[in-house]
């Protein structure tokens, strides 16, 4: 039987030479795949409260509307600086080159609401601590993350962990 990870392909050099970028298109593309990835998401979280999944632009909106509809909650997108139409607050965070922010709704979350917080890949784990950052700023907690794949050698998992967060995973 196939695995998650043998959905995913690795394209070479992109988007920059020397790169080998995890493409999770061919996993959402396929209904197994797709529908085995989103079940292995939740697996850890069955039987706990959550309130609300917030997911990472950008494919993990795609993961994050398929967790949440699952569970018959809502759903909160954070996104890059910038796009979103209401009040917002932000965090900053660093880039491999540079920085960024990331922006979410102020009224997406409300105070002592748990959360989940989804992407596709964790790397330096910068831009699922934004993300975490976000939810607190909101009073949200923040019941876990989860990824389809994580890069270890990267040091984003022990970076969520030092700060005290489950990190969930289905693939190096
Ligand atoms: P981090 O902030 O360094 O942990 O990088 C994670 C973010 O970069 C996530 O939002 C990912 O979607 C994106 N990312 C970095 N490398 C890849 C890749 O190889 N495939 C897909 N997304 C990636």
């Amino acid at each position: 039987m196939k695995t998650v990870k043998d959905y995913i392909r690795t394209i070479p050099d992109f988007p920059h030479e020397g790169i080998m970028f995890r493409d999770v298109t061919t996993l959402f593309g396929d209904p197994r795949g797709f529908r085995l990835a989103v079940d292995q998401l939740l697996h850890p979280y069955v039987g706990r409260r959550i309130d609300k999944v917030a997911g990472l632009e950008a494919r993990g909106f795609i993961l994050g509307g398929a967790i949440a509809h699952q569970l018959s909650i809502g759903f909160v997108p954070i996104r890059k600086q910038g796009k979103l139409p209401g009040n917002t607050i932000s965090q900053g965070y660093k880039l491999e080159y540079g920085e960024a922010v990331m922006e979410v709704h102020e009224d997406a979350i409300e105070a002592g609401e748990s959360v989940l917080l989804v992407d596709d890949l964790l790397a330096t784990g910068g831009t699922a601590e934004a993300g975490l950052k976000l939810i607190e700023k909101l009073g949200g907690n923040v019941v876990g993350t989860a990824f389809i794949i994580d890069l270890p050698e990267l040091g984003g998992r022990k970076r969520l962990e030092d700060l005290g967060m489950d990190v969930h995973a289905l693939c190096a």
